[in-house]
C-alpha cells in the first residue's frame, strides 16, 4: 500500500503531467500558427510524451491499489514571442518537474517503498534526458535563429522526429 502522504503526491503528479503536456501542446500549435511545422511537431512528439508520463503514474497508482483522483487543469499561455522562449520556458518548466519527481523520490524513500523507489528512478533518469534535451535545443535555436535559411534548415530537421512509447508503457502491453 502507499503511504497517504506518496499517494497524494503522485496523485498531484498525474496533474503535473498533464499540465506539461497541455504546455507542450500550447507550443505545439503556437508553433505551427509561426509557420514552424518541424518545431510544431518537436512539441507535439512532447505531448505525447508527457501524457505517457501521466499514463505512467496512473498504471502505477491502479497496480498500487491506489485511486487516481483527475484534478482540473490550469490553462497555459497561447503564444510565445519566438521559438527559442519556447525552448527556454521548456528547460525552466523541466526544472521545476525533476525537482517533483526528486520530492516524490524522497518520500518514497522515508516510506521504504523499495516498489515506488524503482519506479520512480525511470522518471529520474528522464528527467536528465529531458533537461539535456531542452538545453541542446536551446543551444541550436540559439546558433541559427537570426538566419532565415538556417531556422528553414533546423524547422526541416525537427520535422523528422518521431514518438516512441517509453519503455514502462511498452512492457505494460506485453
Ligand atoms: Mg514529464
Amino acid at each position: 500500500m502507499l503511504s497517504q502522504k506518496l499517494h497524494s503526491a503522485i496523485n498531484a503528479q498525474v496533474n503535473a503531467e498533464l499540465w506539461s503536456a497541455y504546455l507542450y501542446l500550447a507550443m505545439s500549435l503556437d508553433a505551427e500558427a509561426k509557420g514552424y511545422k518541424g518545431v510544431a511537431n518537436w512539441f507535439y512528439v512532447q505531448f505525447q510524451e508527457e501524457q505517457a508520463h501521466a499514463r505512467i503514474f496512473m498504471n502505477y497508482m491502479n497496480s498500487r491499489d491506489a485511486k487516481v483522483e483527475l484534478l482540473p487543469i490550469e490553462g497555459v499561455p497561447a503564444s510565445w514571442d519566438t521559438v527559442l522562449d519556447m525552448y527556454k520556458q521548456t528547460l525552466e518548466h523541466e526544472k521545476k518537474v525533476t525537482a517533483l519527481i526528486n520530492n516524490l523520490a524522497a518520500i518514497a524513500n522515508e516510506d521504504r517503498d523499495y516498489a515506488s523507489i524503482n519506479r520512480l528512478n525511470w522518471f529520474v533518469d528522464e528527467q536528465v534526458e529531458e533537461e539535456e534535451s531542452a538545453r541542446e535545443m536551446i543551444a541550436t535555436v540559439e546558433a541559427v535563429e537570426d538566419n532565415k535559411y538556417g531556422m528553414y534548415m533546423l524547422d526541416k530537421e525537427l520535422a523528422a522526429r518521431v514518438y516512441n512509447v517509453p519503455s514502462p508503457l511498452a512492457t505494460a502491453a506485453e
